[in-house]
């Protein structure tokens, strides 16, 4: 499958399902993104999450 990382926007062709990472291209960016999260929760009581990976699912069907 393919994916765009939310983080950095490389977009990764042929990533695999179970891909650790997903939805980003690294751990670097998963780890980004977690800091982004945790950032949030210290300012707002009830975070948003990312739902880029509907897209994905999307386009599979
Ligand atoms: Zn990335």
């Amino acid at each position: 499958m393919r994916l765009t990382c939310p983080i950095c926007k490389t977009v990764v062709e042929d990533a695999p399902e179970d891909l650790p990472t997903r939805p980003f291209c690294s751990k670097r960016c998963k780890l980004a993104d977690l800091d982004n999260w945790l950032s949030d929760a210290y300012r707002i009581s009830s975070p948003l999450r990312p739902t880029d990976t509907d897209d994905d699912e999307l386009k599979l069907s």
